[in-house]
């Protein structure tokens, strides 16, 4: 039976203490305990259903969690401060010292500083491969790597991770396969496909109000009590907690996700298309002409569509700049970082997002100064925002240019 997320999000009822249709936020940092015997025992993490402190768990969070790991189809979830604080401590809850991990290298320019820059600090190193590639992903596999990590679609260059293929590689060396899930929810359910631990930042389509950072981690209960564990657990001991009330507005914002990710996807669709058939360089995992287009299809919640985030080549950065302002100028959309609101967002990926990534290597991966990374928003009239968009495209001389 094919796996229907938002049916699982929504099949999910709870309530308020006093009946109220939404859950009551729990406004406590610290829990009373009946019995002594009852808190040893919940430090000693055996105790089910009982509250201990906020830093390792609290009510609303774990709605928030419940609801995502339903989403996700994992045994459980945890939800953090932001989608750093969800990649950072898994990570380093699954490798130590001497340990090894291969990464795509076209991910998220935080994962990759972490990664490239931060955890060398403790002996761990990463190599970057192109994921898209098996047979690269499998060379580079040495008997002290522990993780493959990779984007299910990746920042900014909407490349598309063979999931079923990575998680094979993964089981037959024994490894974790660890997917960061922000570009695809809903569309993708990764561990559905096999992956071992899924990853969301909120703070982009899922919470969808860009009115805050979050993240998710969902896995295995085990893997998730491991993280929470008081003793040795990265998320209890570096301590990325999400606040209650904000995991309370997160849950009321992910109850119309599945809305919103048809209607990024219907007008990134036909944007895709229509500049496309301009003549410009246009990725988007829809395109027949995007290299992974089979593969996204077969991977795909098909209701949810191909997803909110596009990018198109408009020659240099001089070029890209003037039609972003112009584009802002005109209430297209807003120059920002981030994805997945209501609002279109534009940015230059190769001097915000990725300028984590040096030139060469930026170069080498295919990203071009002139590269322009949309994420196309909630727009009632998409043929009305296409037509002024196009406009812009004349007035700096894009259109002309490619034709
Ligand atoms: C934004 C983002 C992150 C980091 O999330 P924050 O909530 O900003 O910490 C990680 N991965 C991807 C793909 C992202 O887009």
């Amino acid at each position: 039976m094919k796996f229907k997320p938002a049916n699982k999000i929504q099949d999910l009822q709870y309530f308020g203490e006093f009946g109220g249709v939404n859950p009551s936020i729990s406004d406590s940092s610290t829990y009373t305990f009946l019995s002594a015997k009852t808190m040893f025992d919940t430090f000693e993490g055996n105790a089910d259903g009982c509250y201990l402190y906020s830093r390792h768990s609290s009510p609303s969070n774990l709605y928030l969690g419940e609801a995502l790991a339903e989403m996700e189809g994992t045994e459980t979830a945890t939800v953090t401060a932001s989608g750093m604080g969800a990649i950072t401590p898994v990570l380093l809850q699954l490798c130590s010292s001497g340990d090894h991990i291969v990464s795509s290298r076209t991910i998220y320019g935080g994962t990759y500083a972490f990664l490239k820059n931060f955890t060398p600090k403790f002996n761990i190193q990463t190599t970057f491969v192109d994921t898209t590639k098996l047979a690269v992903v499998e060379a580079a596999i040495t008997e002290n790597t522990k993780v493959l990590y990779c984007e299910t679609v990746s920042n900014p260059l909407l490349e598309v991770a063979d999931i079923e293929g990575l998680a094979v590689l993964a089981k037959k060396y024994n490894l974790k396969l660890v997917v960061d899930n922000t570009f695809s929810p809903l569309s993708v359910s990764p561990a559905q496909l096999g992956a071992d631990v899924v990853i969301h930042s909120l703070t982009k389509f899922i919470n969808g109000s860009s009115d805050t950072v979050g993240g998710v981690i969902c896995g295995t209960q085990e893997f998730i009590d491991n993280l929470r564990n008081v003793n040795d657990g990265a998320c209890m001991l570096l301590g990325p907690t999400m606040d209650s009330l904000r995991a309370a507005s997160v849950l009321k914002n992910l109850r119309t996700l599945h809305i919103r990710m048809k209607q990024h996807s219907k007008n990134a669709m036909y944007l895709a298309n229509k500049f496309e058939a301009d003549g410009i360089k246009t990725v988007y995992p829809g395109l027949e002409s995007h290299p992974s287009h089979e593969l996204f299809s077969s991977m795909l919640n098909e209701e949810y569509g191909y997803g909110g985030m596009l990018t198109i080549d408009v020659g240099s950065l001089d070029k890209a700049n003037e039609l972003m302002e112009l584009m802002q100028h005109k209430n297209l959309g807003y120059l920002a970082v981030s994805l997945g609101f209501y609002k279109t967002l534009f940015s230059a990926p190769g001097t915000s997002t990725s300028s984590e990534i040096p030139e060469d290597e930026q170069a080498e991966m295919g990203l071009t100064d002139g590269l322009i990374r949309f994420s196309i928003g909630l727009d009632n009239d998409i043929e009305r925002t296409y037509q002024i968009m196009s406009e812009c495209m004349r007035e700096v001389g894009i259109l002309e240019l490619v034709s």
